[in-house]
């Protein structure tokens, strides 16, 4: 029904595909195309309280309304010979970003705008360049990691004029994207959303798309942005050693074939994530099972599990996704579960996008564009308020404030519905407070999995791992073909396995003790010139996208580039105590979080139980404090 252009439409055609669009965010899109700011009718402005709800909690009438006006607006769009876009004034684009996001617009406006990128339009890039500012000073900046955020980085330098080298361990571009290759592998937030701001996509195939999809993104990105020339791929880096008297760094790599080299850099850019090198559990006997025995991270597509006995360790978000697609296939599914995820249900999550709407996203310019606007405006705070600790609220154990309690109550009742056997039920139901761990999603296939005749699901401690199987406290030995480890990620010991040794031969894996920090997740005092990228507390829980934290990041770094340039500094270092009275303030904030206060396991928290991990302020702060580096906070060589 939806083939041929939009000059081709028939009125029912626009009709049809107006029903399956997501109308909040197409009329924006709308009155901007045709330039009619009428469409914006006071009525049917979202109300901010009902952000979370389904279309914004529109009534049926106001439903009915928008989509007869957005129809009604593309019939005569097409009768004009569906002229492009007429500029959009500064006012009239404010008024196109207020209708969605009401009176917040002011404080936010700036960072909407540029999550827009209306027009193809980049306000992010770059306002200055290395020709204008030190034309003539050699500069070198080396970024480890060609994932997510080394692509990101390496771009935004390249913008600016600077002399860029990625150096990637692996084959490919995606990182976490490229190595994550389980059955069922697919992102979390909404797709539209999570897109570059400068390469948001009108085709994304699905609300939540796949792992392939989103490799495939990360590739297209590495081409079109012409990034694969200044990448080297299998190249690990082994060391970074900071040198005093040049103030530069010299980085050692090492090859796939085994040699080592060493070369001088300006800047170092550590990429290289958070959630990719494999966990396994500490128990006694890993590595002793007989069978074919990977982590969900390093999945061994030649292990056939057809009619297997088959052990998966773990019930986080990537075994979530991974049990429902293996369970059919498998002969028996031992599930070994030490606590329960809450799960958020997604209706939507293995959808396609509806026919109409991805015509729509293809027919009328810029509507993908004002989409993910609107995803991100719904996701900036989500379910925030809900996480946020009530010190007088008693019972902590099970949920810690009235949000928290009625968020608990409403995804308790989804689970006490979808686990229909009492025992199974009770395993399911956690007992933590929910946004205390990642909440994963789940549209249904999880309770069916875990409730057909070969999954059974085992919540006995292990106690080790045998040459057989799996051993659990009770004594029983659960005798399987292949053990799954679902065990999540090293993602505390951030830049491990690498050696790093800063000013004076300062060790940073000695300095960290297990316990990494950095101002803003960015600089690290005696580590001059080393900038991370998803670095210590710059991870969302339950609201945003990665993605605009790491482009937060790289705008600092990017400004932070253009300080040393400019200034004709060789290095700059951040002052430990504004690295310590920065940090102060984020533990002290996460202790207000759930993700801070509650007793559960999480990969949140490192060894010393502080929260490494989690940004506890909104996003806006980010931004805010990610502008510029402020001189004074650093010490400037
Ligand atoms: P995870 O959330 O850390 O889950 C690891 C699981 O293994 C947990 O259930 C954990 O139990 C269990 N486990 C660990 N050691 C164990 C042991 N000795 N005995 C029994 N169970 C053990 O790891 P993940 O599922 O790979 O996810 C990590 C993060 O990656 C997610 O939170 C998310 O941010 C990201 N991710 C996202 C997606 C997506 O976009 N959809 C998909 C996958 C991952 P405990 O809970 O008791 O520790």
């Amino acid at each position: 029904m939806f083939q041929g252009d939009l000059l081709d439409a028939t009125d029912d055609q626009l009709r049809a595909a107006v029903e399956e669009a997501d109308i909040l965010a197409l009329l924006p899109a709308l009155a901007h195309l045709t330039g009619d700011l009428a469409l914006l009718r006071d009525d049917l402005r979202p109300d901010p309280a009902m952000l979370v709800q389904p279309d914004a909690g529109y009534t049926a009438d106001q439903l009915e309304t928008a989509r007869t006006i957005a129809t009604e607006a593309l019939i005569r769009h097409r009768d004009a010979g569906a002229p492009p876009a007429p500029p959009v004034a500064p006012e009239a684009l404010h008024a196109l970003i207020e209708f969605l996001v009401g009176p917040a617009t002011d404080e936010w406006y700036p960072v909407l705008r540029e999550e827009l990128a209306l027009e193809g339009a980049d306000h992010r890039a770059p306002g200055w360049s290395k020709a204008e500012v030190a034309p003539d000073r050699p500069f070198r900046v080396a970024v480890i990691g060609a994932g997510m955020s080394g692509l990101l980085a390496a771009h935004r330098l390249r913008q600016a004029g600077i002399d860029v080298t990625i150096l990637e361990k692996d084959d490919d571009v995606g990182g976490t994207w490229y190595e994550n290759t389980y059955p069922g592998c697919r992102v979390d937030v909404p797709n539209h959303f999570y897109s570059y701001s400068f390469a948001q996509r009108p085709d994304w195939p699905q609300f939540f798309s796949t792992q392939p999809a989103l490799l495939d993104y990360f590739r297209r990105c590495a081409d079109e942005l012409g990034l694969r020339p200044l990448i080297r791929f299998g190249t690990e880096v082994v060391e970074a050693r900071f040198d005093d008297t040049d103030q530069q760094w010299s980085v050692t790599t090492r090859s796939a074939s085994g040699g080592d080299a060493t070369e001088r850099y300006d800047v170092v850019v550590s990429a290289v994530g958070q959630l990719n090198r494999p966990k396994y559990p500490d128990l006694p006997g890993v590595g002793e099972f007989a069978g074919p025995a990977f982590h969900s991270a390093r999945w061994d597509h030649d292990v056939d599990l057809t009619g297997k006995r088959v052990a998966v360790i773990g019930t986080g978000a990537s075994a979530v996704q991974l049990i429902p697609e293996i369970a059919a296939e498998v002969g028996e599914l031992l599930v070994f579960q030490r606590t329960p995820p809450w799960i958020a249900p997604t209706p939507n999550y293995h959808d396609d996008l509806p026919e109409g709407l991805r015509w729509l996203m293809a027919q009328v310019p810029d509507y993908a564009h004002w989409d993910r606007l609107w995803q991100f405006w719904k996701m900036h705070e989500g379910l925030l308020p809900a996480a946020v600790v009530d010190p007088e609220w008693p019972d902590q154990e099970r949920s810690m404030s009235i949000l928290n309690e009625l968020v608990r109550q409403m995804l308790t009742m989804h689970l006490e519905a979808e686990f229909t056997d009492p025992e199974l039920r009770a395993k399911m139901i956690p007992p933590y407070p929910p946004l205390a761990k990642r909440v994963v999603r789940d549209n249904g296939s999880w309770p069916r999995a875990l409730q057909r005749p070969n999954v059974s699901v085992h919540t006995e401690p292990i106690e080790a791992i045998t040459e057989k199987g799996i051993r659990t406290a009770d004594g029983e030995e659960h005798v399987v073909d292949v053990v799954i480890y679902g065990t999540g990620f090293t993602a505390s010991e951030f830049l491990t396995p690498m050696r790093v040794v800063g000013t004076g031969g300062v060790d940073l894996h000695e300095r960290w003790g297990g316990d990494a920090r950095a101002y803003l997740g960015v600089t690290i005092p005696d580590f001059p010139n080393l900038f991370l990228l998803y670095g210590p507390n710059t991870n969302i829980v339950i609201n945003g996208s990665i993605i605009y934290f790491s482009e937060c990041e790289v705008h600092y770094l990017t400004e932070a580039i253009r300080l040393l340039l400019a200034g004709g500094h060789r290095s700059m270092d951040c002052r430990a105590d504004v690295h310590d009275a920065y940090n102060e303030r984020i533990d002290a904030a996460n202790r207000t979080m759930v993700w801070g206060a509650a007793e559960v396991n999480s990969w949140y928290r490192n060894k010393k139980g502080r929260v490494a991990q989690n940004w506890p302020f909104s996003l806006l702060e980010y931004w805010q404090q990610t502008r510029e580096p402020d001189p004074a906070d650093y010490t400037l060589r």
